[in-house]
């Protein structure tokens, strides 16, 4: 079945059945295929293939059948017509950058966004003589004021983290359509689950699939979807040419991932928001941010472009760095780690972690105080979440 028919069928019949194609064999589960190239019938078909004259897979660089069947699975709920795997969430980013972007061109970005994809922007790209400005993700004027006429994207990450600030999609689309700009949103957090950009406008999705896509903290993946012009052109070119492969073993189990992605996602949003409600009442919480909250600024932004409030929550705890430390160090069930998206929760410390290469003023116009604790809730007993951080916010 092509990625198109799928249209018609619901997220989840999409999320265990897209893309699969059955072998001789009559495998149930998908099978799994590892090997880097193809055996051809004759010389002629040889000749076919590479002159794409004839459909079919060549080398497992950029042709692998179970490589394949997760970018359809991915594409098909993403509502994207292509999907390109790649090695990694930044494999992803840099593929797209290197993919539409040449040298004299402008990325305006939002200031939120991962650690590593400002560095990529501001270090690797600047080599090869591509700007990027950074701006406030909420505020359009401050994105409207960035934009040159060489202006060739517009990247960001909703809700960001770990302030789970939210930009208008459907705004910054207009924007980037006026302009000429392509908009692309990395939608990690969110996933197709709770958030489909594409619908919302936005030129192409990015995703570390590293995260909730498999969901298990397992293997690394990453994958960009789009239209085909755009990721079947310049994207693939550069996954033939620079290879950075998704292996058949991890689309395999990102396949797997996808099949119980949106059970995660609702328990994850569940066990968030209760303990985003329970967090605010605790004496030692100053300030809790989830988009689940009326208090949060745009709560109702977050209820109209998103149909959940996601699975990380961050709280500032009075005291600032030693009571913050004091409650990750506290804990005896979640996992001390700046990963997130996982069955497991984890619990950071942006400050001196994640955003700890920032200069202190930096951090403070980020909003990254001293006392702020990041959680990427998981899927334990919520309960047992809350007498975990309780021991920590009661010591
Ligand atoms: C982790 C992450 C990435 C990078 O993905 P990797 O798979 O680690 O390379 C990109 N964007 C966001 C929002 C992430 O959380």
């Amino acid at each position: 079945m092509m990625t198109t028919d799928w249209n018609e069928f619901g997220f989840n019949t999409r999320a265990v059945r897209a893309g699969q194609v059955r072998s001789d064999e009559g495998e149930h589960s998908e099978a799994i295929f590892p090997t880097s190239s193809y055996v051809f019938e004759n010389a002629a078909q040889a000749a076919a293939r590479f002159a794409h004259t004839e459909p079919g897979n060549i080398y497992s660089r950029f042709t692998n059948p179970t490589v394949r069947n997760f970018e359809q699975r991915l594409a098909a709920l993403e509502g994207g017509e292509r999907c390109i795997a790649t090695a990694s969430g930044m494999a992803a980013i840099f593929s797209t950058c290197l993919g539409l972007l040449k040298a004299g061109d402008h990325i305006v970005a939002s200031q939120s966004i991962f650690g590593t994809t400002v560095v990529l922007f501001s270090n690797i790209l600047a080599k090869f003589a591509i700007k990027t400005t950074f701006v406030n993700l909420s505020d359009i004027n401050s994105w409207r004021a960035a934009m040159q006429p060489n202006t060739k994207l517009l990247f960001l990450e909703t809700p960001s983290n770990p302030l789970m600030e939210l930009a208008d999609i459907r705004e910054l689309a207009e924007l980037a359509h006026a302009r000429n700009c392509l908009l692309v949103v990395d939608n990690c957090f969110c996933t197709p689950a709770l958030q489909t950009p594409l619908s919302l406008g936005a030129d192409i999705v990015i995703h570390s699939a590293t995260k909730y896509l498999d969901g298990q903290g397992r293997c690394m993946g990453g994958a960009v979807v789009g239209p085909e012009k755009i990721i079947g052109g310049d994207i693939f070119a550069i996954l033939r040419s620079g290879g950075p492969t998704m292996s058949p073993f991890n689309a395999w189990v990102f396949l797997k991932g996808l099949e119980t992605l949106n059970l995660r996602m609702q328990k994850h949003c569940d066990n968030a928001e209760t303990l985003a409600h329970w967090l605010e009442k605790q004496d030692m919480v100053e300030r809790v941010y989830h988009p689940s909250l009326p208090t949060h600024p745009q709560h109702e932004l977050a209820k109209a472009q998103q149909s959940r409030f996601g699975g990380l929550v961050s709280f500032d705890v009075k005291g600032g760095q030693e009571a913050a430390w004091r409650v990750i160090d506290s804990t005896q069930i979640m996992s001390i780690t700046a990963n997130l998206g996982d069955t497991k929760t984890t619990i950071t410390h942006p400050a001196t972690t994640t955003h700890g290469r920032l200069t202190p003023e930096q951090r403070q116009a980020a909003s990254i105080g001293d006392g702020l604790v990041r959680i990427s809730v998981g899927l334990e007993d919520v309960e047992d979440l809350q007498a975990d951080l309780l021991r920590g916010l009661t010591a």
